[in-house]
This record gives C-alpha cells, sequence and structure tokens, in this order.
C-alpha cells in the first residue's frame, strides 16, 4: 500500500529533521515541471502531479538514509541539483513523489594543484568552483551556459558539454571519480586515478544517468592551466551550411583542437550575430587557446585551412570576441527571457542530436524542411553545429514559434514534441543519436528504444540491477 502525503512528509522528518523538508505548496507545484514545460511556471498554470515534498540532505548518509526509506516504501524520488534540466528529468511523473534536492551539499572539499584535480560536492554550482580554482591559475574547462546555475551533480548526471569541448571534452573526459548512493542505500566511492583498466570502466554507469540509477553527491573533476590572454578567436561569414561542416571536418581531421569550434545558420546567425552578419550568412568561428605556442599554432593552422575556402569573408575578430563574452545565461537573463515569453507568448527551444559528417548536413537540412513545412506558427527556424570530433560533430536546433490557440499547458503537445519527433525520426533514420548534450529526461525517452537498438539490452539489466522497484525518477530515460 502506497504511503499518504502525511507518512511521507513524517518519514522524511524522521530521517534529515522537519527543517530540511519543504511542504510550501507554491514550491511544490513549481517543482513539479523544469524548462521542458517551462511556460506552466511561467503562466502559473499546472497538469502534472504535484510531488510531497523537496527533502534536502546534508550528506551522503541522510541521503542513503531516504533513498533506503524510498525504497522500502515505493516512494518515488527525484535528484535536482541546480534544476536547469530542459527535457523533463526533474518532473513529477507520478504523485506524491519526493524530491531529493542536493543543493545544501555545497562544499569545495578540496582543490589540488599538485595533481590537477577539485573534488566538491554535488551541490557546489559550476561557477563557484570555477573561481576557486581560478584562484589558483586553474580551470575546470567545464563552461556550459548554464555555468553560473547549474551544480555538479546535474551536470554529471546529465553528461552535460561546455562551448570548450573541442579543447578539453564534455564532463564525461573531466569526471576522475565520483561518489553515489544506490536506492538500497549502498554508498560508493569510484577512486581518483589518472587511468584504469580493472575491468569496465563504472564511472560511466554513474555519468549520464539522470537520476534513474543513482544519486551523486561527490564529484571529482580534472584542472587544466588557465591561460585567457593568449586566447585567439577567428571568424568568417560564408553562405552555406555544407560548406560550414566541411571546413569543421578539414579542422578536425587535421588534427587541431581549437576549444570553440562552431558554424551558426543564417536564421541562429540572425539571433547572435545581426551585428555583422547579413540575414542569408552563415558564421563559422574559433577560438583557440592555452599556452602560447600551442594557441598559436592551432589559429595559424585553421587560419590556413580557411583560407583554402575562399567562399569564406573573415570577419574581426573583435566581433567573436564581443559574442563570447556574452554567452552564459545566469538567473538575469533566465528571468527576462521568462518575461519576454509572458509578454509576447513567443517561445524558443533547442535540441540537439549528432552525426558523423557524411549525415550530418542531411538531417540539419531535412528536419529544418519538415518543421518548417509541417509545424504551424514558427517564426524561427536555425541552428548551430558547436561540438565536434573526429568523426562527427552535432547539430543544436534551435527555434522560435509563437503559442497560438491553445494554453501554456499544451504547448509542448502542439508544438514543441511534433517537432522533436521530426528530429528524433531523421535522426534515427540515419544513424545519429538523438541526444548531444541535454540528457533524454521525460521528453526523448519515448525514442530510448529505437535509440539503444540491440545495446537497449545493457541499459535496461542496469536499470533492473540497480533500481529493481523503480523508484528512480519514474519516466526519466526509461519511459513509464
Ligand atoms: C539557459 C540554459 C543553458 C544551458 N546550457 C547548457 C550547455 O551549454 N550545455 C549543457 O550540457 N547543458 C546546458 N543546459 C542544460 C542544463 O544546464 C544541464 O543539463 C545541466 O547539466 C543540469 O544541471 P543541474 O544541476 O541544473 O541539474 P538538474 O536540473 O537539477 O537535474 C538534471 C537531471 O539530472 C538529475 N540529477 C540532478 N542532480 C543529480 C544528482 N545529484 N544525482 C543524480 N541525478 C541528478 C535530475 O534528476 C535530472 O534528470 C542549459 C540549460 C539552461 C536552462
Amino acid at each position: 500500500m502506497s504511503l499518504s502525503r502525511e507518512a511521507i512528509v513524517e518519514g522524511l522528518q524522521r530521517i534529515v529533521g522537519p527543517e530540511a523538508v519543504v511542504t510550501d505548496e507554491k514550491v511544490l507545484v513549481e517543482s513539479s515541471v523544469d524548462n521542458f514545460r517551462k511556460l506552466q511556471n511561467i503562466f502559473d498554470v499546472h497538469t502534472l502531479p504535484v510531488p510531497a515534498a523537496v527533502v534536502l540532505p546534508a550528506d551522503a548518509a541522510q541521503v542513503a538514509g531516504i533513498l533506503t526509506w524510498a525504497n522500502e516504501n515505493g516512494v518515488n524520488v527525484i535528484p535536482k541539483t541546480g534544476g536547469t534540466a530542459t527535457e523533463g528529468g526533474l518532473e513529477s511523473a507520478v504523485p506524491d513523489s519526493v524530491i531529493i534536492d542536493g543543493s545544501a551539499m555545497n562544499k569545495v572539499i578540496s582543490v589540488d594543484p599538485y595533481n590537477m584535480q577539485a573534488t566538491a560536492q554535488c551541490g557546489v554550482p559550476l561557477q563557484a568552483l570555477e573561481d576557486r580554482v581560478r584562484e589558483h591559475g586553474l580551470t575546470t574547462g567545464h563552461s556550459p551556459q548554464s555555468k553560473p546555475v547549474a551544480h555538479m551533480g546535474g551536470l554529471v548526471a546529465t553528461r552535460s558539454i561546455g562551448q570548450f569541448s573541442t579543447l578539453y571534452g564534455g564532463i564525461e573526459d573531466m569526471v576522475v571519480g565520483l561518489e553515489a548512493v544506490f536506492p538500497n542505500g549502498e554508498t560508493c566511492r569510484i577512486k581518483n586515478v589518472p587511468r584504469r583498466a580493472a575491468g569496465p570502466d563504472i564511472r560511466h554507469i554513474v555519468v549520464g544517468n539522470e537520476g534513474a540509477l543513482c544519486f551523486i553527491t561527490e564529484v571529482t573533476v580534472k584542472l587544466f592551466p588557465y591561460f585567457p590572454e593568449n586566447n585567439v578567436f577567428l571568424g568568417w561569414t560564408l553562405k552555406d551550411m555544407k560548406t560550414g561542416f566541411e571546413v569543421l571536418r578539414d579542422v578536425m581531421v587535421n588534427g587541431y583542437k581549437p576549444s570553440v569550434a562552431r558554424v551558426y545558420d543564417p536564421g541562429d546567425a540572425g539571433v547572435h550575430f545581426s551585428h555583422f552578419a547579413e540575414p542569408d550568412d552563415c558564421v563559422l568561428l574559433f577560438m583557440a587557446e592555452g599556452a602560447a605556442t600551442v594557441a598559436k599554432a592551432t589559429a595559424d593552422g585553421i587560419q590556413a585551412i580557411v583560407d583554402q575556402h575562399p567562399e569564406c569573408t573573415q570577419v574581426p575578430s573583435k566581433y567573436i570576441e564581443t559574442w563570447f563574452n556574452d554567452l552564459c545565461w545566469g538567473p538575469d537573463k533566465i528571468l527576462a527571457e521568462d518575461e519576454r515569453i509572458r509578454q509576447t507568448r513567443n517561445v524558443n527551444r533547442t535540441t540537439e542530436i549528432s552525426a558523423d559528417w557524411s549525415t550530418i548536413n542531411d538531417i540539419y537540412q531535412t528536419a529544418k524542411a519538415r518543421i518548417l513545412d509541417e509545424i504551424p506558427d514558427i517564426t524561427m527556424m536555425g541552428g548551430h553545429s558547436s561540438h565536434s570530433y573526429i568523426n562527427g560533430t552535432n547539430m543544436y536546433f534551435n527555434y522560435f514559434f509563437n503559442v497560438v490557440g491553445v494554453g501554456p499547458e499544451a504547448e509542448t503537445e502542439k508544438y514543441y514534441l511534433p517537432i522533436i519527433s521530426i528530429i528524433c525520426e531523421e535522426t534515427l533514420k540515419r544513424g545519429g543519436s538523438i541526444v548531444h548534450h541535454h540528457g533524454m529526461g521525460k521528453a526523448r525517452a519515448p525514442w530510448v528504444k529505437d535509440e539503444y537498438g540491440s545495446s537497449y539490452y545493457m541499459l535496461e539489466t542496469l536499470k533492473k540491477a540497480f533500481d529493481p522497484k523503480g523508484i528512480m525518477n519514474k519516466g526519466t530515460i526509461f519511459p513509464i
């Protein structure tokens, strides 16, 4: 028999004390959604089950206590840290869920400049960790746009990626060790070592689990020397994305490691670069960084590659630097964007996928054409590639639409999900991945079997082994 809301609150209070259990109705209602159904919070119209409580554990022992209790009583838990999720990972899919909010576990445990690694609790905002390591002339190398507001636990749980990924990699390349608690209360610390070959690399069971297998309590990441004075910015305009993808590929396959390598299509360039780009211009840009000799050699090599493409017209590097300096989203920008949506009912959404060099342009062209043809009320449909690899790149579709004829609660069903469906279909058809870095959440969970194919057996087996009672974030990664 399932516990009543009162029994859930009492059970939690016994584990963490009454002051660490939030039952304020407004907080609970707003916690039923994340950015995936953000219009529900912007317009204060809610349709999802209201969670029973938000609980703020102080340490891993309290997390273990909460999970053991939830597991014994069949209570669905939703791990949370920064709350910037975009794919419904924080949505309460079933009534009387408990949100385990790790934001009170916010200590930087150690910064070790000799071994070039830092350890932080899950609730440390990335910006706070970055500020701490900068005092030593170091950087984490991780710079997602949500850096001021996203926390270490969530960043690891979603397999996040930052603007400098082409040099430093995604979070999966940065995590050297971590601590996580499983639903039966088992607390596991994976030690910090430079490399291991002692069987499978079990860090990757935890990285990207989106709260569907375990709760991450502590993370150790690599550190790198910070040389902002050596940064070189390079930018060009050009008339088609196919050439842009070709240039990105040339740079990657020739072994260059710029920290930033991007190409924007005309629609998206209009959003970011209207101060110099013509309406039909694509924008190609790079940033080289590191020790002075490395940054210069990287920039010179990229310049030589792009010089072989006369269809690219170079722009002053200060244009790119100005854009770059205003890239992160703190609370002010987020609130201003919410207000813009409230006033205009014009919504901006994004969906990111990845594919190899042979197919990325086809996915981009076909998905864009279909969305413009099949979805009503689009006011801008565009995108950019922002994370490149030796064997392919990502596409970050960026689109705006006016919400017409439905309320804020139906926006997702009328516009957002049909758009995501088109992007997923066109990506899967060509063998790409339907999620590059925002996580599956609940938004893309319906495609999980198509994404994994025959390897779904391995994913499903992990869920059955670690969360046999299915209490971890129901509906996330694994659809209900
Ligand atoms: C304005 C904006 C810009 C963004 N830019 C980027 C970007 O550049 N790159 C990028 O990768 N993403 C970006 N995102 C998406 C988001 O910031 C990332 O997914 C981020 O990693 C989420 O971290 P968080 O701490 O906010 O996690 P939350 O939103 O709290 O949670 C995200 C997911 O992780 C799970 N989770 C959270 N904490 C834990 C934990 N301790 N243990 C287990 N599971 C947990 C949750 O259940 C949920 O499924 C952006 C989002 C916004 C709103």
